[in-house]
């Protein structure tokens, strides 16, 4: 799991001696190589480990993080998960000899154990980093760096063979090649924007003002520069990996955040209550901790009705969140007044039902209310009133009768019923009775994770048997910890930030909480200010770039206490992306942005890349034809911050070169661009996002065309 405040890790030389030793009395033994952070992964370790013979470092086991394991003597067998088996997925085994290697993508259950009698010496990497889902990523694959010790390749001074080169969840590029370097051959120091780690696996290289014999690791950080030659009398062969992040764009298109334009959601939570009766350990509300800033309110009818008329695109309205909705002496004529304007009204955060008179059970029913979660964590009173503090189980179960009564009454299926059970120590034994009775009442049921200790601090009652909550949960799951460490993030976490977009939450009086996580502090107040100004101000937009990672955290902003940014911004560590990098991936929205656009001249650029176009224009070298006499790449303006990291600032400058040749091309599908481009597309090619690469290729292919005629 990523630690706060770890070490960043700096370029180096990590050689060392095979066969690793082994203590007497151990049968595996990891020699750390490095740890800590980089400039594209928030967590990259490596290691070398020894492994006796029959002998597991563990049992199959899966993790939210990404790895490379290769073999450097002695022979394994890795034990791999069959995800093909039909019911009950068994593990099967591959035999992995000297130099063969295997990418394990996140979640990937595996495991590992030496079969040859002396014990078995591999190497892994393992990282973690902004994560992003594409429909074709890396997945399991089998390689062996076989290339790296032929003789292959046309120039025989350096050769290089392409291993594989594809997106994964952390990065935007995993890419790998093989390497033979020939005596006294090597390249001059250069800077690239990703870090590189290299498994020199024979030889020796002079690198980073060393020489290092293999076996050994190097590690290049982004950014930083770094050249290599081979001084001694035999080739060296090697490993190469390049962790490419994801560009700024995959980010924000995986997010699933918007982040330009207006924002005018057609569902909006608008909470009818803050109040409750009953008084639930870990409930904030139930505790008391919502009181000072949210008070004990409830959403008054007239506000209601105005929100409505006043926004008539408003389709949907989540009705609870931080109170029970049925307390609201109004909440009759608010059901009432959203079936009349035909906006579907809903209660799915959930009510626990205990109060509620025979009109409103009627109203829930007569004004079509599309849906209603309850609360009701046990199948028996004495297990219910454990979390339920204040609650009568058998009185919510004769309102549940009395609603399904309405229902046949009115005969409709409105609203929806759904039980929801909150898994605890105390009520695990009643999950199965809770099932039953929900299915007799006509009821889904859903097992819930509680809320641990997100608000109050500490665990109430936390599950004993976790294999059957992990089960009955549907997400293999206990709780939110174990959640947490699968997946890299909380439990519900995208939902409750997702919600400063879309549906954003309002409170009862008014203010704009953004999402139903916050009771801190709020974005202005939509009854008195406008639900659309509240939603656009520069206080929620400012969170809205924060939660993205585009922002740092600001005082008056809720989400920088928050719990959920706070462990997702350490987690994440959006610091440790540095600026550079982020005026690179920034640069290719840009490219991206003009390349979508046939006509500079037209507004489409803007359409696409809305004010970054405009932000960014006196950074485009106009006009590009100057770009040809160019013999050095043009200089980094000292104002742009960058001044000083000259060789990041070349390649930020080729960039700007791709930028003009495709800006200045009206169509690109003719020669334009190459009069000003040329090689220069072809060398800075891995550089661009994937739509221009391709954009790229065609370019390079016309201007050889174009040379050769
Ligand atoms: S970080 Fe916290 S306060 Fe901010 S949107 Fe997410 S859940 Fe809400």
């Amino acid at each position: 799991m990523r630690i706060i405040n770890q070490t960043v890790i700096k370029s180096g030389c990590y050689p060392f001696k095979l066969p690793l030793p082994l203590d007497v009395g151990e049968v595996w033994k990891p020699h750390p190589i490095f740890q800590g952070s980089t400039a594209t992964l928030n967590y990259l370790s490596c290691h070398a480990s020894t492994l006796a013979p029959g002998f597991s470092p563990h049992a199959p086991h899966e993790h939210s993080d990404e790895e490379i394991l290769i073999v450097l003597s002695g022979e394994i067998d890795i034990i791999l998960k069959d995800h093909h088996a039909s019911a009950q997925p068994g593990f099967y085994r591959k035999r992995l000899q000297k130099y063969d290697f295997v990418f394990y993508p996140a979640n990937f259950a595996h495991s590992l154990e030496t079969i040859s009698e002396p014990p078995a010496n591999y190497l892994m990497f393992r990282w973690r980093g902004l994560s992003s889902f594409r429909n074709a990523m890396l997945d399991f694959r089998l390689f062996n760096a076989l290339p790296a010790r032929d003789e292959t390749g046309v120039d025989q001074r350096l050769s290089m063979q392409l291993m594989f080169e594809e997106p994964t969840r952390y990065l935007g590029k995993l890419h790998c090649h093989a390497t033979s370097l020939a005596s006294g051959s090597g390249y001059e120091p250069h800077v690239d924007p990703y870090d590189v780690a290299i498994l020199l696996l024979e030889g020796e290289v002079r690198t980073l003002g060393q020489i290092i014999k293999a076996p050994g690791v190097i590690f290049y950080e982004a950014g930083k520069p770094h050249g290599i030659s081979n001084p001694a009398d035999c080739t060296a062969k090697y490993l190469v990996f390049e962790f490419h992040r994801h560009s700024a764009e995959q980010l924000q298109k995986s997010s699933g955040f918007k982040r330009d334009g207006m924002i005018k959601p057609s569902f909006i939570m608008l909470d009818a209550s803050s109040a409750c009766q009953l008084k639930c350990p870990s409930c904030p509300t139930g505790q008391g901790m919502t009181l000072k800033t949210l008070g004990a309110k409830f959403l008054k009818f007239t506000d209601f009705k105005k929100l409505i008329d006043a926004n008539p695109w408003i389709k949907t309205i989540e009705l609870s969140n931080w109170g029970e909705i049925l307390l609201n002496p109004e909440i009759t004529a608010i059901l009432e007044y959203g079936f009349k304007k035909n906006v579907a009204l809903q209660a799915n955060c959930g009510v626990n039902l205990n109060t509620a008179s025979s009109d409103v059970l009627e109203a829930l029913v007569k004004y079509q209310l599309r849906s209603m979660t309850v609360a009701l964590d046990g199948a028996s009173n004495e297990t219910y009133k454990i979390y339920r503090v204040g609650g009568d189980f058998e009185r919510v179960i004769a309102h549940i009768r009395t609603i399904n009564a309405f229902k046949q009454r009115y005969k409709t299926d409105l609203p929806k019923l759904t039980w929801q059970f909150i898994a605890f120590g105390h009520n695990e034994h009643e999950t199965e009775k809770a099932k039953n009775m929900a299915a007799e009442l006509k009821m889904d049921f859903r097992v819930k994770l509680s809320f641990g200790d997100l608000y109050t601090g500490k665990t109430f009652s936390p599950v004993r048997n976790r294999d059957l909550i992990r089960r009955e949960s549907g997400i293999d799951c206990a709780d939110r910890q174990e959640y947490f460490e699968k997946h890299g993030a909380h439990y519900l976490q995208k939902v409750s930030c997702g919600q400063l977009w879309d549906p954003p939450q309002i409170h009862a009086d008014g203010r704009l909480l953004g999402c139903s996580i916050n009771y801190k502090l709020d974005y202005g107040n939509v009854f008195e200010d406008g639900l659309l100004e509240c939603l656009n101000n520069e206080k929620i937009n400012y969170a809205r770039q924060m939660l993205m990672g585009l922002k740092p955290p600001r005082e008056d902003i809720p989400c920088s206490t928050c719990f959920f940014y706070q462990t997702k911004r350490s987690y994440v560590d959006y610091d440790s992306i540095s600026h550079v990098h982020d005026i690179l991936a920034d640069r290719e929205a840009q490219i991206a942005a003009i390349y979508s656009s046939t006509s500079w001249r037209m507004t489409r650029p803007l359409r696409f890349a809305g004010d970054k176009v405009k932000k960014y224009m006196h950074l485009m070298p106009i006009p590009a034809r100057r770009l040809s006499g160019r013999k050095e790449p043009q200089q980094v303006s000292a104002e742009n911050d960058i001044g000083q990291l000259t060789h990041l600032g070349q390649a930020i400058s080729a960039r700007e070169a791709q930028i003009a040749a495709i800006y200045h091309s009206t169509s690109w599908r003719v020669t334009r661009p190459l009069r000003f481009a040329g090689g220069k597309v072809k060398i800075f090619k891995h550089l661009l996002p994937i739509p221009a690469q391709r954009l790229a290729r065609q370019i390079y292919k016309l201007f050889l065309y174009r040379k050769s005629t």
